[in-house]
């Protein structure tokens, strides 16, 4: 039997890049995943269901409190359970703190990380009630180590880090497991875009001489998910090639 048999999982940002990723892994090992995205899932849907797969997509804000929770409850009316929720969804605006746009300040806390307590919350209801689930939150090594030119993406990874473990004290009684993954630079459009010289001068500030691929974060999630995860919860797994130690 897979390790996501029957299981429902809902990934926020599921349509592409990391959460993408997670989705077709948990897919793979049978869970019926829920892709939660602004943006268009038909693709990531389409692809895991002609992998023999179930998933279906559902248009999500997670700044919007009240569509998230509706979201969140109609998948759980339509399947009877709700089993993991991974909170991925997640962006950037880069720039040193002297130059940042205030507007830039807010956009990225509201959506990494009051997007995560928006979708949470209802979340947390029903696997309190279900007495069961698994919560894994996508934050970053700049979370841990800081970031010149990130402080409001490294304060919104830091927030969902002590998010993270304080409501793993608050589940744990309810057998609901919480956890963080806190990826490093991970292969995507960005890092393609490196030229050779940058990517060498990466590389030294790696004691794996590579970058990450979204499978290696996926794979730190479908354990926190999964069965061997059950008694590790307010933990931070670090994803970065020692980028962090
Ligand atoms: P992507 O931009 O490829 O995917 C993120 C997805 O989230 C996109 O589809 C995006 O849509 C969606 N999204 C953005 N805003 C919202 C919102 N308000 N509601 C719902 N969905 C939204 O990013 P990655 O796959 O690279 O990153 C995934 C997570 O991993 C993020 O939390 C990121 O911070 C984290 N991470 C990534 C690293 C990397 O190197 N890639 C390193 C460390 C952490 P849209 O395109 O419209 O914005």
């Amino acid at each position: 039997m897979a390790d996501f048999d029957g299981q429902v999982a809902v990934i926020t940002g599921g349509a592409r890049g990391i959460g993408a990723e997670i989705a077709r892994k948990m897919a793979a090992g049978g869970a019926h995943v829920v892709c939660a995205d602004v943006l268009d899932t038909t693709e990531i849907v389409a692809e895991i269901k002609a992998a023999g797969g179930f998933a279906e997509g559902r248009p999500m804000d997670v700044t919007d409190a009240t569509a998230a929770a509706d979201a969140i409850r109609a998948i759980h009316s339509d399947h009877g359970r709700l089993d993991i929720l991974v909170n991925n969804a997640g962006i950037t605006r880069d720039q040193l703190l002297v130059r940042m746009k205030p507007e830039d300040w807010d956009l990225v806390l509201r959506i990494n990380l009051d997007g995560a307590f928006k979708v949470t919350q209802p979340t947390a209801k029903i696997m309190m009630r279900q007495k069961s689930g698994r919560i894994v939150n996508i934050a970053s090594v700049v979370g841990l180590m800081g970031n010149a030119g990130q402080t409001n993406y490294s304060a919104s990874k830091a927030g969902l880090i002590g998010f993270t473990k304080s409501l793993a004290r608050e589940l744990g009684p309810r057998n609901v497991t919480v956890n963080a993954v806190a990826p490093g630079y991970i292969q995507t459009a960005m890092t393609d875009a490196l030229t050779d010289d940058q990517r060498a001068a990466l590389m030294k500030t790696v004691a794996i001489p590579r970058l990450g691929t979204p499978g290696d974060v996926a794979d730190a999630v479908t354990f926190l998910a999964g069965p061997k995860a059950s008694y590790i919860t307010g933990v931070v797994i670090n994803v970065s090639g020692g980028l962090y130690i």
